[in-house]
C-alpha cells in the first residue's frame, strides 16, 4: 500500500511524527507499505516547522508545495493546485490526512476527486463554532473520508450522527499523545530557564493565537494586561506566536509578569508544560497535553472540540473575557487543582492501531 502523508502546519507535524515511525516499525516487519511526506507549506517559519522535523527526527519531506501565508481561500486554493500536480506526478493508493488545517481539508478534496481514498486523523471532533475555519475544514474533510480515525468515542458518535457508517470509524486513541509519550524522556530545559529565574510550579504559560483573542489589537491589550494582573506572584511566559505578534509589532506594554519568548521547539515547550504551575491557552492540542500532564489549563474560547479535556482531563472553559478569566483563576487558586484523569486509550498507541487498521482493510 502507498500512502501521501499531508502535513501542512504545526501541530500537524506533531501528529504525523508517530504515524511515520508505525509505518516504518510495520515495513521493518516486512509488511507491504511505503509512504511519501508531502509538506504543503503552511507554516514555514523556522520556529514552526524545521525544529518540529528536526526534534521529532521526521524525515525530510518528498515534496514540499511551498504555498506559505495567504487568505483562507488563497491559501485552500493553492495547495489543492499544487497538490493535484503532486499526486498525478505521484500516484498512490491512499492520502492521509490529520486535524483540522486548511491543508487537511484542500488536500482531501483533490485525492477524493482523483477517486482516491482518503483517511482522516482525529476526525469528527466539532466545535459547533462555524466560525471557526477549522470547523469548516473538519466539517468538509469529514463529508467526504473513506477511513475515520477517531480520539474519542464522543467524535465517534459525531460520525455517526452525520450518517458515516460506522464501519469506517475507528476509535484508536490520539496520536498527539503518542508523541508526548515517545519524547517525555527528551524533553528539555530552554535556554532562558536560568536567565527569567524559571523554577518548577513559579510561572505560568500563555499561548494565543486564535482570531478572536488576537485580532482586534485592543481587546488583545486588555486581556494580556488583565492576565499580566490576575498571575500575581507568579511570572507568565509568553511564547508568542507569528499571527499574534503580528499585532503586537507596534504596542508597547508595561507588564510586571509577563514574559515574551518566541515560539518554542516542541521538546522545550514540553518541558516548559510539564513544570508550569497552569496554562492558560486558546489552543486545542495544549488542552489535550496537560490533561495527560495533568497540568491545570483554562481555555480562553467559547467552545471547544476536545470536550473530554474538561470531563475528564483538566481543562476548563473560560470564555474569552478577561473577568471571567479572573473568576475562574482566583477560584482554582483557593480550591487548588481538582482530580483528573486520562481518556480511553490516549496510551501511545494510537499510530500503530490505524497503521494495522489499514494494512488489514485496504
Ligand atoms: N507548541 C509548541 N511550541 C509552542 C506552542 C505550541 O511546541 O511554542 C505545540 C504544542 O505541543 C501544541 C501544538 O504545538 O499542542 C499545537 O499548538 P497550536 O496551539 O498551534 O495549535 P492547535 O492545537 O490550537 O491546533
Amino acid at each position: 500500500m502507498k500512502i501521501t502523508l499531508v502535513a501542512g502546519a504545526r501541530p500537524n507535524f506533531i501528529k504525523i511524527a508517530p504515524i511515520i515511525k508505525a509505518i516504518e516499525k510495520k515495513q521493518a516487519e516486512g509488511a507491504d507499505i511505503s509512504y511519501r511526506l508531502v509538506h504543503t507549506g503552511q507554516h514555514y517559519d523556522k520556529n514552526l516547522s524545521d525544529t518540529f522535523f528536526e526534534e521529532l527526527k521526521i524525515p525530510q519531506p518528498d515534496s514540499n508545495l511551498e504555498v506559505k501565508s495567504g487568505s483562507q481561500s488563497v491559501q485552500t486554493a493553492a495547495i489543492m493546485v499544487t497538490f493535484e500536480q503532486e499526486l498525478l506526478q505521484n500516484p498512490c493508493d491512499l492520502v492521509m490526512v490529520v486535524g483540522d488545517v486548511n491543508s487537511t481539508m484542500a488536500c482531501a478534496i483533490v485525492a477524493k476527486k482523483l477517486n482516491l481514498k482518503v483517511a482522516h486523523v482525529e476526525a469528527g471532533i466539532r466545535s459547533g463554532d462555524m466560525t471557526m475555519p477549522e470547523e469548516i475544514n473538519r466539517i468538509v474533510t469529514d463529508s467526504i473520508s473513506d477511513y475515520f480515525f477517531t480520539t474519542s468515542t464522543w467524535a465517534s458518535e459525531n460520525l455517526l450522527k452525520y450518517g458515516t457508517d460506522s464501519e469506517k470509524i475507528h476509535f484508536v486513541g490520539n496520536v498527539m499523545i503518542d508523541t508526548l509519550h515517545q519524547n517525555l524522556d527528551r524533553i528539555t530545559k530552554p535556554d532562558f530557564w536560568n536567565k527569567f529565574q524559571l523554577s518548577p510550579e513559579n510561572y505560568v504559560i500563555l499561548t494565543l493565537h486564535r482570531p478572536s483573542n488576537v485580532d482586534e489589537e485592543q481587546s488583545l491589550q486588555k486581556l494580556l494586561l488583565g492576565i499580566d494582573a490576575l498571575a500575581k506572584d507568579k511570572k507568565v511566559l509568553f511564547p508568542v506566536h507569528p499571527r499574534t505578534k503580528a499585532i503586537l509589532e507596534n504596542t508597547s506594554l508595561n507588564f510586571n509578569n509577563i514574559i515574551y519568548v518566541e515560539p518554542q521547539g516542541y521538546l522545550s515547550f514540553m518541558y516548559l508544560i510539564k513544570n508550569s504551575f497552569a496554562v492558560i491557552t486558546d489552543s486545542g492540542g495544549i488542552s489535550e497535553e496537560t490533561t495527560v500532564l495533568g497540568i491545570p489549563c483554562f481555555t480562553l474560547r467559547e467552545n471547544t472540540e476536545r470536550p473530554e479535556t474538561q470531563t475528564i482531563g483538566t481543562n476548563t472553559l473560560v470564555g474569552i473575557s478577561i473577568e471571567k478569566l479572573e473568576v475562574i483563576y482566583n477560584a482554582f487558586l483557593l480550591n487548588g487543582k481538582r482530580k483528573s484523569g486520562i481518556p480511553e486509550l490516549w496510551d501511545g498507541k494510537a499510530s500503530e492501531r490505524i497503521i494495522s487498521i489499514l494494512l488489514n482493510q485496504c
